[in-house]
């Protein structure tokens, strides 16, 4: 740490005591390093505010110094927003002890968050009041609800209730010069001019930080069916899809697409999985609906599965028994993320594609990777209920580590350019960040680009915020 570096920390533990202050190397490992374990940051140092007075007190101290910031929530994003850069000059201000449950309101359906909440924590105090917050996803134990909203994350239960923009009421943010801009609001209908709310959702910590919200919750489902159906290609687990949206009554709360080289994946990342059918089959789709009150959900889920059966959309599959074999069902899932990554550098995707071409995508994107690096895996799954694939690679195993990231860094552009001809998005829920960004910008408008910059400008015309983060930082590298 250089001396300016040491009095910076210095200044800002008289601001936030020592607790809210990390400065030495062995304290800032879990803040410098992606989920993945690829990439390293370099802060300036940790600030650890534990009240929105305190964010404040900080980034108006930054504003009057000229200090850059990176917010950072749970650190489990996937497009490198929250890494702080490698040029030691970027204070990392982590949400992580702004962590209070305020309320939560049964009867109006509304609760009120810290912005350093942990997204599972929240779903659970929801539920001891008999009611659910929906948004779902496999790094929940660790990513914050103010991450999840600066990143608009998606997760298992878009399809029916949408993503976290559908789910925020109200926002408490600390803007770039340390202003509070206070919208805690629990309205669920506000038509006041600009919606400045939605302009902070998804905008990756760089117009301001979260710091409190306002979350919309759901009556707690009292049934849930989940199944686990094996389909003979890509095309007919779309079919099952509108097949599964009409026959269950709009109840459906997730379906998910598990290639058979993913469940391998699961395999090997946990002993307590074993194969749920007895035979292997090519594609899977994780299926999940839910109902509050007098449904028969199973019967219609079973209704369902005859009738895709009849259709040859079906061609095995277990429906869970009990809500620990719908838990081993869901392991699967989470599970299989951990396998990519034990298998080292790999290429991971998050594109949206219009939900009834997804299968030709699949077919037109494998075949110019097949054709380019033939010894590569393809893993395709995701949400496909959202037109959301995760379309990922694994490099062949004997390549060199600089070649296979060359590699995958040259199928990464074959991929876009085939999504580029079926008009999808390089992006459908993990955001843009810094890994995204040059891709992005190749294909975004100058007109687009200038309104954007705009916006930007007016929050925070120092760059001092997530700076490099989606836009590109000007005038300073
Ligand atoms: C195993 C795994 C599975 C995942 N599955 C999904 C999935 O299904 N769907 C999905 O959408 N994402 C998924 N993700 C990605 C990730 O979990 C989400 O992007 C999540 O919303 C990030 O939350 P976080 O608290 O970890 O944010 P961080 O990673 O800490 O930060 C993400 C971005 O938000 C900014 N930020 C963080 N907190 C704040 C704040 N309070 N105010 C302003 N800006 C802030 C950061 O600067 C950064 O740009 C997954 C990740 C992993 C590791």
């Amino acid at each position: 740490m250089t001396s300016s570096a040491s009095a910076i920390a210095d200044q800002l533990t008289a601001l936030l005591g020592s607790r809210g202050v990390l400065q030495h190397d062995a304290d800032l490992g879990r803040y410098m390093e992606d989920w993945a374990g690829h990439r390293r940051g370099r802060p300036l140092a940790v600030a650890r505010p534990a009240s929105t007075e305190e964010v404040a007190a900080v980034v108006r101290f930054c504003h009057a110094n000229g200090i850059r910031m990176a917010p950072q929530g749970g650190h489990t994003g996937l497009v490198d927003g929250a890494l702080p850069a490698e040029t030691d000059d970027e204070l990392i201000i982590s949400l992580e002890r702004l962590n209070r449950i305020h309320a939560i309101d049964p009867i109006s359906f509304t609760m009120d968050v810290d912005g350093g909440c942990i997204l599972a924590d929240i779903r659970e105090a929801a539920q001891a009041q008999a009611c659910f917050f929906p948004l779902s996803f496999a790094a929940q134990g660790s990513c914050q609800i103010g991450g999840n909203i600066a990143t608009n994350a998606g997760g298992m239960n878009v399809l029916r209730y949408g993503v976290t923009r559908e789910l925020v009421l109200g926002l408490e943010v600390v803007l770039p010069d340390g202003r509070i801009w206070n919208g805690m609001k629990a309205l669920r209908k506000d038509n006041r001019g600009y919606n400045l709310r939605q302009l902070f959702i998804g905008s990756e910590g760089t117009l301001g930080i979260i710091t409190r919200a306002v979350l919309k919750l759901f009556p707690k489902p009292d049934q849930t069916a989940t199944a686990l159906l094996a389909v003979p290609s890509v095309e007919a687990a779309v079919r099952l899809y509108g097949e599964a949206r009409r026959g269950c009554s709009d109840l459906l709360s997730a379906f998910e697409l598990i290639p058979r080289s993913c469940l391998e994946l699961a395999f090997e990342a946990t002993d307590q999985l074993s194969d749920p059918l007895s035979t292997a089959y090519p594609y899977y789709v994780l299926l999940e609906a839910s109902a509050t009150g007098p449904i028969e959900l199973d019967t219609m889920v079973e209704q369902l599965l005859e009738h895709a059966m009849a259709q040859e959309l079906l061609l095995d599959g277990v429906l869970a028994a009990s809500s620990s074999q719908a838990e081993r069902l869901w392991l699967i899932r989470e599970s299989m993320l951990e396998g990519q990554r034990a298998r080292g550098p790999h290429l991971r995707t998050d594109i949206a594609v219009p939900l009834a071409r997804i299968a030709e995508f699949v077919t037109e994107a494998s075949a110019a990777v097949e054709a380019a690096s033939p010894d590569s895996t393809v893993l395709v799954y995701g949400h496909i209920g959202d037109g959301n694939l995760h379309y990922n690679i694994l490099p062949p195993s004997q390549l060199p580590e600089a070649d296979k990231h060359a590699l995958l860094h040259d199928l990464e552009a074959l991929v876009f350019s085939v999504l580029d001809r079926f008009d999808g998005s390089l992006s459908a829920e993990h955001g843009i960040g810094r890994l995204k960004q040059a891709a992005w910008l190749e294909r975004v408008s100058s007109d687009e680009l200038a309104l954007l910059t705009g916006i930007k400008a007016v929050f925070d015309p120092d760059q001092l915020l997530a700076a490099n983060r989606i836009l590109p930082a000007s005038g300073r590298d």
